[in-house]
């Protein structure tokens, strides 16, 4: 007869899945020794194979609950043992991850050219290798005129040369388009300026043109008072200081209040309380003609600001090189996003 005792002890005993299955099969399987049991039961008389045949019955139910108590005990030690071998730890830091993002003179650009979109100007662009005429015939300056001396200029072997502005694209507009032009053009400029704190032989520089029928000197007042107040401030003052430049006429420079003192007077804005932004004027009658536009009609402003001279004033960078030699440690510093 079975000893269900013995059997009982032999299932606990076992530690693996595989030697559980084996003994289940001895005992349990077609072969095992339960079955050998209820064959011979055809060999008792009638009254004795029922009543065996219930006892058989019922050992075999408690074999089975034995053996699959047997596998729910060792499938979940396993898996905690699995839990504990695998386990992490949440509380680790992560792996730092660098995230990419716009290089700041962009963001710069960027903020600047949205200003302008808001006022209705369109983002044009122009060639860095320019010809003479672009860069100074159209803009006033013939061949030997002294102005061209302003812009010490990157001559290319071909006759060409590296533009020294973006008035150029003034010209390429102009030809190409009838008034009201109202463009803004963003773009790198190069001159064999002796590099210094703010002057680099590449740099960007904006241009803003606007010509329509009756454009007089106070719409170029109130466009660059709007610029100056949405680029540092609602109470930005600018002062116009009346200048020179070939290609407009009156021209003026443009100066805003020291952003970093306030007009009290410091070493950025050399005790004068006030900063130089950008250049600007009418445009000369003699541009205008050259491109057929009637300078009796129409008339314009236009103006060219430096976005590095810009984010200088704005964060208070000391030197224009910062912005060209793509040092982390530098540009890192600007994770902030520009609102426009
Ligand atoms: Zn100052």
């Amino acid at each position: 007869m079975i000893d269900i005792d013995k059997i009982k002890k032999q299932v606990e005993q076992t530690s693996t899945l595989d030697e559980l299955e084996a003994l289940r099969i001895n005992l349990l399987g077609r072969q095992g020794v339960l079955n050998s049991y209820l064959k011979e039961l055809k060999n008792l008389p009638l009254g004795e194979r029922k009543k065996r045949g219930e006892e058989l019955n019922l050992l075999k139910e408690e074999l089975e609950s034995v053996v699959n108590k047997k596998i729910e005990a060792i499938t979940s030690s396993f898996l905690l043992e699995r839990l504990k071998k695998e386990s992490i730890d949440p509380y680790l830091p992560p792996f730092p991850i660098n995230i990419g993002r716009m290089h700041i003179i962009n963001r710069i650009i960027n903020k600047i050219v949205h200003i302008f979109e808001r006022l209705g100007y369109e983002t044009v662009e122009g060639p860095e290798v320019e010809t003479e005429y672009y860069n100074f015939e159209a803009l006033n300056m013939p061949a030997h005129h002294p102005a061209r001396d302003l812009w010490d200029t990157f001559y290319l072997n071909n006759g060409k040369l590296l533009r020294t502005h973006t008035s150029p694209v003034q010209i390429r507009t102009m030809e190409s388009n009838r008034p009201p032009i109202k463009i803004i053009a963003p773009g790198r400029c190069f001159r064999k300026d002796n590099p210094d704190a703010s002057h680099s032989p590449v740099f960007y520089q904006i241009e803003v043109l606007y010509i329509d029928k009756g454009v007089n000197f106070a719409h170029l007042k109130g466009t660059l008072e709007y610029f100056a107040r949405s680029m540092f401030g609602r109470d930005q003052e600018v002062k116009f200081v009346l200048s020179y430049f070939p290609f407009v006429e009156p021209g003026a420079e443009v100066a805003v209040k020291c952003v970093i003192c306030k007009g009290r007077g410091c070493i950025t804005c050399k005790q004068t309380g006030w900063l130089e932004i950008l250049g600007a004027g009418m445009v000369h009658p003699e541009v205008l003609e050259r491109q057929n536009i009637n300078s009796k009609i129409y008339s314009g402003f236009a103006f060219g600001m430096g976005p590095e001279r810009i984010g200088m004033l704005m964060y208070g960078i000391n030197h224009i090189r910062h912005f060209l030699d793509n040092d982390l440690r530098f540009l890192n510093q600007f994770k902030f996003h520009l609102e426009d």
